[in-house]
């Protein structure tokens, strides 16, 4: 099949009137498109051609939760995720009991083994977030249910997945946080730093020991004080570190998402959704994690005390909401949702761009960022209703 797109934008770059040979699933090459060529399917003129958007952090979308450990939630999720231009994410577990946690662990082997039926988005694997977090920044994580970090367990479940274990949210201050982090990277596992109460230097002592990657920078963790410098201006300022943020405009006021971009290398960030089942639904009363979540207008807080209880953010809207943030221009931005997450999971030599050999997952956009088709490995998973995208048979 060829694709004619009159601008394709990946890897930092922008790219006019290019043809994209696709052949079983994969791109099999792109190049400037001529005259005399033909074409399976011409994308519309105003249309932008991105590479597939990568979820790292998301628990639910639309009343299915991850937590629910069954093939029809996980099959919804994945579904409904290529309605915003998702093609792959990392079906992300919540703080509760090791039989819940367990049990979602084997739901989501089993249906990444199966979801080769291209109904929506790829499972790329799990982010377990928890349960091995601070007491006192838990956020909306359910604190019975935290554990001491506990190296045999990750081994055991990391042995459960078949490996298919990429991230770990771990509080760093925590008794053994060290040891864990070691066996984190021993397995394979990126061992991300989130929900902690550690200091500047704690955070430091765990990135010296193998920690590369933030979960939901800010949010769940100490601000930034200037005479009590907490885990964010570590992670800020460290190099080494990966981090993840929530553009939503209120898990970070927008003028500290431009902070954000002025401190850290645009390399390093990465932008997620961490979104929960209430995601497209109307307003009312839900459970989340085992607590009651009210959502009003988009946002979503704990019942109890008023706490962001995770996002309704589509990760299209992040996108938009970045550039509109910052002014940086769409193409440099894209990267932060499609190959710096593919290369944080080492899949990027599979994933993450428009290139010679990968796999043709792809997402077409309008002007306002609206997704109009998505195409996993050269299918069609998403098509918006009513668009005039002339799709071939
Ligand atoms: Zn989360």
């Amino acid at each position: 099949m060829k694709i004619k797109a009159p601008l394709v934008m990946s890897e930092g770059t922008r790219l006019q009137n290019q043809v994209i040979t696709v052949q079983n699933g994969l791109i099999e090459n792109i190049e400037p498109a001529s005259t005399m060529d033909h074409y399976d399917w011409e994308l519309d003129p105003h249309s932008i051609l991105i590479p597939g958007l990568i979820d790292l952090h998301i628990h639910g979308i639309k009343g299915h939760d991850v937590m629910d450990g069954t093939p029809n939630s996980l099959s919804m999720i994945s579904k409904t995720l290529a309605e915003e231009g998702v093609t792959g994410f990392l079906a992300t577990t919540m703080t509760e009991s090791i039989a819940r946690i367990e049990a979602a662990i084997d739901n989501s082997v089993y249906c990444q083994k199966n979801n080769r039926d291209y109904h929506g988005a790829e499972i790329l694997g799990l982010h377990l977030e928890g349960p091995f977090l601070s007491t006192e920044f838990m956020g909306a994580q359910c604190g019975i249910h935290l554990l001491q970090p506990n190296p045999l367990l990750l081994e055991a479940w990391q042995k459960r997945s078949a490996g298919s274990i990429k991230i770990l949210t771990l509080a760093p201050e925590l008794p053994q946080a060290l040891e864990l982090i070691d066996t984190a990277k021993k397995l394979g596992i990126v061992a991300s730093l989130g929900h902690t109460a550690a200091s500047f230097n704690e955070t430091l002592t765990a990135i010296d020991r193998g920690a590369t990657h933030a979960t939901h920078l800010f949010n769940a963790m100490r601000g930034i004080h200037h005479r009590t410098p907490g885990a964010a201006a570590a992670l800020l300022m460290d190099e080494r570190m990966t981090a993840e943020i929530i553009v939503d405009g209120l898990h970070i006021a927008p003028e500290m998402i431009r902070f954000i971009f002025q401190l850290k290398k645009h390399s390093q960030l990465v932008l997620v959704t961490d979104a929960m089942s209430a995601k497209c639904l109307k307003n009312g009363e839900y459970v989340f994690g085992g607590q009651t979540v009210i959502l009003k207008d988009q946002e979503a807080r704990l019942k109890k005390n008023g706490a962001l209880a995770g996002s309704t953010l589509c990760l299209n809207q992040a996108l938009k909401n970045a550039h509109q943030y910052t002014g940086i221009a769409l193409e440099k931005l894209i990267p932060l949702a499609t190959s710096i997450p593919a290369k944080i999971l080492k899949m990027n030599q599979q994933i993450g761009s428009i290139s010679q050999g990968k796999k043709a997952n792809f997402a077409v956009l309008n002007q306002d960022l609206e997704v109009q088709v998505t195409m996993r490995e050269g299918r069609v998973v998403y098509k918006k209703p009513g668009v005039a995208q002339s799709l071939p048979d």
